[in-house]
């Protein structure tokens, strides 16, 4: 990796609510409503008001697509936003997974630029509960972010929070 990325990117073990970083993102679920891992853990830590302006989103715009991003204030929690993205459930690399990440990513990262971000955290969007290979999906997320922060560079800082230690040592190989 080059030097002036090295700087910008890097990779953590821990709970992604309790990072004081202007927006986190949440792998989320086409209802916006909530649900487990990692969004029942944002959701449980921000508290009411992220919910509030969830159903808000899903009442004009009936939820949130696979690969597609919405954002929202961040409640109680020390971030000012959250992303919420939805990743694609694997079933085995045969319904465009790979696609559909790589654009939960982008479309995240493209709403943090719009709303002046200068710092976002990314849990390991779909390897939980939607099966996501760990290995495939850390490739995916460092190179899809390497070449948007190129691409921006009013995006000072990613950071990857990972939960367990698999994913960690997955982007270890890169970051
Ligand atoms: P998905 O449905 O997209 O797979 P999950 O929430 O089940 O979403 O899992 C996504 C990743 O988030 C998993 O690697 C899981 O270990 C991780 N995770 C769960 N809780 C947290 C948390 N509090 N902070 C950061 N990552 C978390």
């Amino acid at each position: 990796m080059c030097q002036a990325i090295d700087k910008r990117i890097s990779v953590i073990k821990g709970d992604i609510t309790k990072l004081e970083v202007d927006a986190i993102v949440n792998a989320a679920n086409s209802s916006l409503l909530g649900g487990g891992g990692v969004d029942g853990a944002i959701h449980k830590a921000g508290g009411r008001e992220i919910l509030e302006e969830c159903i808000k989103i899903r009442n004009k715009q009936g939820g949130c697509a696979i690969g597609e991003a919405v954002i929202t204030n961040a409640g109680y929690l020390k971030a000012k936003f959250v992303i919420h993205t939805v990743g694609p459930v694997w079933n085995e690399g045969t319904k465009g997974e790979v696609e559909l990440l790589d654009r939960c990513y982008k479309n995240s990262f493209q709403l943090a630029h719009e709303h002046n971000v200068k710092s976002i955290a990314y849990p390991c969007i779909s390897t939980g509960i939607y099966r996501f290979p760990k290995d495939i999906a850390a490739k995916v997320a460092v190179n899809k972010i390497i070449s948007l922060l190129l691409e921006h560079t009013s995006i000072e800082k990613v950071i990857f929070v990972c939960f367990d230690d698999a994913n960690y040592l997955e982007y270890k190989k890169y970051i």
